[in-house]
């Protein structure tokens, strides 16, 4: 396989549109439209704080703001949304998730069925979007996709998760060096004028736990290459099986970055 195949997913100027900052017009929730009131949702729930707060672990290690986080507590990525979307996210996505996640977190192997993949997987993809709109709050497509999410209430079709375990718990994973087959992604700050977002990508490292979310929004299909790595194991769309976490392999701190990378597929 050649070296160009495999790359970061970054940005796009085969597509471009304009999003403009309209001035004097009043706020709307990004995901339902409606102008009130306004809360603050955090991408990740409130019980996912206390639960690290308890830990006796290490700090909560990945990428965040565009470069190498750890923290004693998880990083907040904290979004505007109309109180009844808040209330709406935490008892649909956040509270169902709580039992399935906490033994990623904890890194206790099981065998997780599909109830346990479906609110593990449907929770990943409103933490996606959430992460998504604080990086990107007037991107059109991402907008789109928000309105569409909310009226479904489902992952957006396209969309995959995968999920990992990562051995190095409380260690902050290297950055390779740059390479012509591994480059570092470019932040929403380094975008060209005019550019658009070719994928959703949201990858966290939480404790002993790894997700990879990707939904393409451009026309190229997306492989995992953590997964042909046997890094990570499918759990959206369905299998349609239990699945064994973790996978054979697992990620550390000198592979952690390949659940960033991609193969795209045109
Ligand atoms: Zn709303």
């Amino acid at each position: 396989m050649g070296s160009s195949s495999t790359s970061w997913v970054g940005w796009s100027l085969r597509c471009p549109v304009v999003t403009s900052r309209t001035q004097g017009t009043s706020w709307t929730c990004p995901l339902c439209g409606s102008s009130g009131p306004r809360e603050r949702e955090d991408a990740l729930p409130s019980w996912i704080r206390r639960y690290a707060e308890k830990q006796p672990g290490g700090p909560y290690v990945g990428t965040a703001y565009g470069r190498p986080y750890s923290g004693r507590r998880p990083p907040a990525f904290r979004v505007p949304v109309c109180g009844l979307c808040n209330r709406w996210m935490g008892r649909t996505f956040e509270e169902p998730a709580q039992s399935a996640l906490v033994p990623l977190l904890k890194g206790y192997p099981h065998t997780l069925l599909p109830d346990g993949q479906r609110v593990i997987a449907r929770w990943t993809a409103k933490s996606a979007l959430m992460q998504a709109l604080f990086d990107l709050p007037e991107d059109q497509a991402l907008l789109e996709v928000c309105r569409t999410f909310r009226a479904t209430g489902e992952p957006l079709a396209g969309c995959q998760v995968f999920i990992g375990r990562y051995a190095d718990s409380g260690r902050l994973p290297s950055t390779p060096a740059p390479s012509p087959a591994v480059a570092k992604p470019p932040t929403h700050r380094q975008a060209p004028s005019g550019a658009r977002l070719e994928a959703i990508t949201f990858n966290p490292i939480l404790g002993h736990f790894v997700a990879q979310f990707f939904l393409p929004l451009t026309a190229s299909r997306l492989e995992s290459t953590a997964a042909r790595l046997g890094l990570v194991i499918p759990i959206w769309p369905l299998p349609g099986r239990p699945v064994t976490w973790p996978p054979e392999q697992s990620f550390t701190v000198e592979n952690a970055f390949l659940r960033d990378v991609l193969k795209l597929i045109p």
